[in-house]
């Protein structure tokens, strides 16, 4: 092999090096100079900076609810208050000795509407709700899906507690922050996710 031979393709092993090392990312390299592909990916990863997030509520400080009572407001469920009859708990008082502190429970008219549907076995329950200390809230949605409805007013308003037994309702229920859940233990309510200052007291 000729020396002139040797030397090329040294040069031009040595080009081949450079080449590798200067990436098409480079911030020497001027936009134009750029290769399309990496335009396109540039372009690509500024949008994607662009995050939305839903607006947390003005109630949150950090993770406490600064908008929950005394006194409480209680979201009651359909199968709270069959839970209640069935272990022969007086609603209003339980919920009180639960908190120690006035509790004021709401009814949804969709709630209503269900223990409706649930027929004569259920008077007794619907008879309960109807007692004044519950206060009525009124229903803008259609149908009478109760959860949907409770969901929609916690993320709302954290004024609320959602009092229910139900497993798929309450799983809904804590990925909401700021929301306590009270339901129905043998003789007594308990209520998870209450804040710390208020715990110790509803452990008693
Ligand atoms: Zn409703």
């Amino acid at each position: 092999m000729g020396k002139k031979a040797q030397l090329k393709r040294l040069q031009k092993q040595r080009s081949s090096v450079l080449r590798r090392m200067i990436k098409p990312s480079d911030n020497r390299l001027k936009t134009a100079d750029r290769s399309q592909k990496q335009k396109k990916k540039n372009a690509n990863s500024d949008e994607q900076k662009v995050i939305e997030r839903p607006q947390g509520s003005s109630a949150m400080f950090f993770q406490y609810n600064t908008q929950l009572g005394p006194p409480y407001h209680i979201l009651v469920d359909t199968n709270f208050v069959n839970f209640s009859i069935k272990n022969k708990l007086d609603i209003i008082k339980t919920m009180m000795d639960c908190l120690y502190a006035k509790c004021i429970p709401y009814i949804t008219d969709c709630v209503v509407a269900e223990l409706e549907k649930l027929g004569q076995k259920y008077k007794l329950a619907l008879r309960i709700i109807k007692d004044p200390r519950f206060e009525r809230l009124h229903c803008m949605h259609r149908g009478t899906y109760a959860d949907d409805c409770l969901v929609q007013r916690v993320s709302q308003h954290k004024c609320y507690i959602v009092a229910t037994n139900d497993k798929d309702l309450k799983r809904r229920i804590r990925k909401i922050p700021g929301v306590p859940i009270m339901n129905v233990a043998l003789n007594r309510y308990v209520i998870e996710r209450m804040p710390d200052a208020f715990e110790p007291m509803a452990k008693k």
